[in-house]
């Protein structure tokens, strides 16, 4: 599958009074045209700071992208100055957030927005921009859209704002779309139209999307792929089959298991015990051995290699590393 963005052994740190957190710990995968990825994990885990970093706007002091590559177009984002990255964002990489408001100017028309969106990166009229401007607003699904572009933020519901906001980063037809917890705000009925919106959309237009998120709900709704974060790292990937039918990262594992079941009659969420470390100094080892019951001397003392249990399905445990066991005297704990 053609490749339309790699992120390879991304590193992220901020300086604190407390000292440097290393919050994306050495981070790598492909974004395939045209699927949806997933980033999912605890907040903290670093998978806003990794989609952050793509667009380039971890700010600089107190983050610094310590090391890795970024690449889009046979660029490395990581490289580039900031006039340069301005006009990749929006027009070839796009970002929206979890509340919409934040992401829409109060004072000014839905339309004047969506259509200065457009007028920056393109070279067209008034009139060609307000067509555009039409024509998003109608692929996003909101009547009407010849008067509502007269209209201010205000005058439009929670869920239909998200829906201009999607229309907004949409318009500049970019290949990647970033969405960071695009449906936490809303309520539920919402959330599944604006997930149903983002199938639609990627099927006319063929964006491909990184979807963050920690909610596993909008995960099995909408991912192609799935990659689970822990502590700065990317501790499993794969195809959302495989992730949830074959999942083989304990932490994975648990995070599954603390979802709420439909089709299990008083199904009771299991929390995973424990918290995770400390990324001021995170251990050398895998970084969940202390919540993990499957954690052995080695765990701690050397992080695992990544075993690949099929081409897609990636995973950097002990437990599927048969060297595990000669490495050091090993014991699980009881
Ligand atoms: Fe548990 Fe060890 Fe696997 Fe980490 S590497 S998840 S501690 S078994
Ligand atoms: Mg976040």
């Amino acid at each position: 599958m053609e490749k339309i963005l790699q992120v390879k052994d991304l590193q992220v740190a901020f300086s604190t009074y407390g000292g440097e957190v290393q919050a994306v710990r050495g981070v790598s995968f492909d974004l395939h045209k045209g699927e949806t990825l997933a980033i999912v994990g605890e907040s903290g885990c670093g998978k806003s700071v990794t989609s952050q970093s793509i667009m380039r706007l971890i700010p600089e002091p107190p983050g610094r992208i310590v090391g890795g590559e970024i690449l889009f177009n046979n660029m490395d984002l990581i490289k580039l100055k900031e006039p340069e990255l301005r006009k990749i964002r929006g027009a070839n990489i796009s970002m929206i957030f979890q509340d919409p408001m934040t992401a829409l100017n109060p004072t000014l028309t839905i339309g004047e927005q969506i259509m200065e969106g457009i007028m920056e990166h393109e070279k067209i009229s008034r009139a060609e921009a307000k067509m555009a401007a039409v024509e998003m607003l109608q692929l996003v699904g909101i009547p009407s859209p010849e008067a509502r572009l007269k209209q201010y933020p205000h005058q439009f519901s929670g869920g239909m704002r998200q829906r201009i906001v999607i229309a907004m980063a949409l318009v500049c037809s970019p290949d990647v779309l970033i969405a960071d917890e695009p449906t936490t705000a809303l309520d539920v009925t919402i959330q599944a139209q604006i997930l149903e919106l983002f199938r639609d959309v990627q099927k006319k237009t063929g964006v491909s999307i990184i979807l963050i998120t920690h909610d596993l709900g909008v995960v099995a709704q909408v991912a192609d792929r799935v990659a689970v974060m822990y502590a700065g790292k990317i501790v499993e990937i794969g195809s959302r089959r495989e992730i949830f039918y074959r999942p083989q990262h304990p932490y994975t594992i648990g995070l599954l298991q603390s979802v709420p079941r439909l089709d299990i009659e008083k199904a009771e969420l299991v929390p995973i015990p424990g918290t995770p470390p400390d990324l001021f100094s995170p251990p050398v080892g895998c970084a969940f051995a202390a919540r993990c019951k499957y954690s052995m001397e080695v765990c701690e003392r050397v992080y695992p290699v990544q075993s690949s249990l099929s081409n897609i399905h990636h995973v950097d445990c002990w437990l599927q590393d048969e060297r595990a066991k000669k490495l050091v005297s090993t014991f699980v704990k009881i």
